[in-house]
């Protein structure tokens, strides 16, 4: 069978399975309502937690700076792709996560790959949660180090692994809030695991970052761990802070190492420096808007609260990822439909991203969604998941 062929099959078997993937059209700025073929939606899908990808200072600032700046960076960071603005953002991004320094890149799954195969390689394992982000499982693949998964969240897996393991050098690896699911990884115990069988620990927090924390500085703050306890920090921009690129953060010798060795650092363009002007304005926003925090804790609550009492199929999850368990995936794409046809956008994720059977609608919030907005999509939800034929 030739290649072509082969990816034919690969098609037409995702289309009966109901795994076929498809894009939409999105015709208006990232918000709570989005316009798709002229329509518009009530939008629960996306990662804009706060809700600044659209805030008119960010956007003042992207504009600034692209007058000031132009919008491509020209060239990779270490050839002259690394502007002042660049440079102003790492600083603001280490102090704000209160480690000593920080390293952007230009995507979360970058970062990822360029930490976990600068930190380990063949003779050392990398221990990974079963439910870890994929750009995690490909960066223990590309490391070459001995990828070892452990039940989800389960330390007493984990440490058996510890035990026995035969490797030169050890490395944790976790998602802080995970992406499908929205549940915390247990970092205070991951971090007594690795310093007691002398592991590295890293900690992708993607989703936590701009919203987790008094300060909006993530999960570690929530947890109060310092970067003694957690020496690697991996944050993304695209998400909390409306906006594009990743970050990791650490000391001196992680950062200069990564500098010197992380191929997916070294070998790629640098993002345009407007997008750094961008973000500093969102940094500087998540702390004088922290209301942005408290009205989505608010909303999280409330929409919790009403689930429960329309018996809506709920995921253990205290954050703004809050995913309704379907298990089918046809069904799963059926709902997500319907919901569509109402006026509601919430993607239904499928298998590979989340295990066989575990097919769930992925609601988020937003804090620029409101309460009444959150009880209309629970009315939706109760009619149509209480209904047998949404199927069909
Ligand atoms: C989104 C995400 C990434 C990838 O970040 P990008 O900047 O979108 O490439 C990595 N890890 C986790 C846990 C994520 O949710």
């Amino acid at each position: 069978m030739s290649i072509i062929e082969r990816l034919k099959q690969n098609l037409q078997e995702r289309e009966t399975k109901a795994l076929y993937r498809r894009r939409k059209l999105i015709q208006s700025p990232q918000g709570v309502r989005v316009c798709i073929d002229g329509r518009e939606y009530l939008n629960f899908c996306s990662n804009d937690y706060l809700g600044l990808a659209n805030h008119p200072e960010v956007i003042k600032s992207f504009q600034q700076a692209a007058n000031d700046f132009g919008v491509g960076s020209g060239s990779a960071h270490l050839i002259n792709g690394h502007s002042v603005l660049h440079h102003e953002l790492e600083e603001a991004l280490a102090e704000f996560v209160n480690r000593p320094r920080a390293l952007l890149f230009s995507t979360g799954y970058m970062a990822n790959l360029g930490v976990v195969s600068t930190l380990v390689g063949r003779s050392d394992a990398v221990f990974e949660d079963r439910l870890n982000h994929a750009s995690l499982i490909d960066a223990g693949i590309l490391s070459r180090a001995k990828l070892q998964r452990y039940a989800h969240n389960d330390v007493n897996a984990l440490q058996q692994l510890l035990i026995s393991s035969q490797a030169k050098e050890k490395l944790i690896v976790t998602d802080g809030i995970f992406s499908m699911d929205g549940d915390v990884a247990p970092v205070s115990d991951l971090s007594r695991l690795a310093q007691k069988y002398d592991a590295l620990l890293m900690v992708d927090d993607a989703h936590g970052i701009g919203v987790l924390g008094q300060r909006g500085a993530g999960l570690l703050e929530q947890e109060n761990l310092n970067s003694q306890q957690v020496p690697i920090l991996m944050g993304t921009l695209g998400k909390a802070l409306g906006t594009s690129g990743a970050f990791v953060a650490g000391d001196d010798v992680l950062i200069e190492s990564l500098i010197n060795n992380a191929r997916s650092y070294i070998y790629t363009t640098a993002t345009p420096p407007a997008i750094a002007a961008a973000t500093l304005t969102s940094l500087q926003l998540l702390q004088t808007e922290s209301w942005r925090r408290e009205k989505l804790k608010q909303l999280i609550q409330h929409f919790r609260k009403g689930a429960n009492e329309c018996s809506l199929p709920l995921m253990e999850s205290a954050t703004a990822i809050q995913p309704l368990l379907i298990g089918n995936s046809s069904k799963a794409v059926a709902l997500s439909e319907r919901l569509k046809k109402k006026g509601y956008l919430i993607s239904a994720i499928r298998p590979p991203t989340v295990p066989e059977e575990t097919a769930r609608l992925r609601i988020t919030l937003s804090a620029e969604h409101s309460e009444e907005q959150v009880d209309q999509l629970l009315e939706t939800l109760a009619i149509l998941i209480n209904m047998a034929d949404y199927d069909g």
